[in-house]
């Protein structure tokens, strides 16, 4: 658990929130509780949008001509990986932006396999969630099944 605590700390931090402290009966899904996750995924979004930028920069900056095969090969290598860190941006900017989206409908924060509410710490912690953690571990168990 000790990653999904971090990534809850920095997400929140990120967007400068506290965890969201809900008061006695208080709706899910209300519209304080959407104003708190939209601000999270906002400010994710803009740290995503600035990681790219910063990527691409460093990329130009780089690519200048080694003489030497050996330089180029591990600059190439660089490369790759940083192409392959860009795709996962551009997954989760993709994600976070549908997020987004479902946040102006009455779908977010409600299982997209069985319906029943995510939950908010679990929703902090990966605001992109669309499956509750009981359809997300069976999820993963069909796929390590799968992958035999
Ligand atoms: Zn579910």
């Amino acid at each position: 658990m000790t990653n999904t605590t971090k990534a809850t700390l920095s997400l929140l931090a990120l967007a400068g929130v506290s965890p969201y402290k809900e008061k006695k009966g208080e709706e899910y899904m209300n519209e304080n509780q959407i104003a708190h996750f939209r601000k999270i995924l906002e400010a994710w979004h803009t740290q995503i949008v600035d990681e790219a930028s910063r990527t691409v920069s460093h990329m130009q900056d780089e690519a200048a001509n080694f003489p030497d095969p050996a330089d180029r090969a591990t600059q190439e290598e660089e490369f790759s990986l940083e192409l392959r860190a860009r795709d996962r941006e551009r997954k989760l900017m993709k994600k976070i932006e549908s997020t987004l989206k479902k946040l102006d409908t009455e779908d977010f924060g409600y299982c997209d396999s069985c319906g029943v509410e995510i939950g908010i710490r679990r929703l902090e912690a990966r605001p992109t969630a669309d499956l509750c953690i009981d359809c997300k571990t069976l999820a993963e168990v069909r796929e390590k099944q799968m992958g035999f």
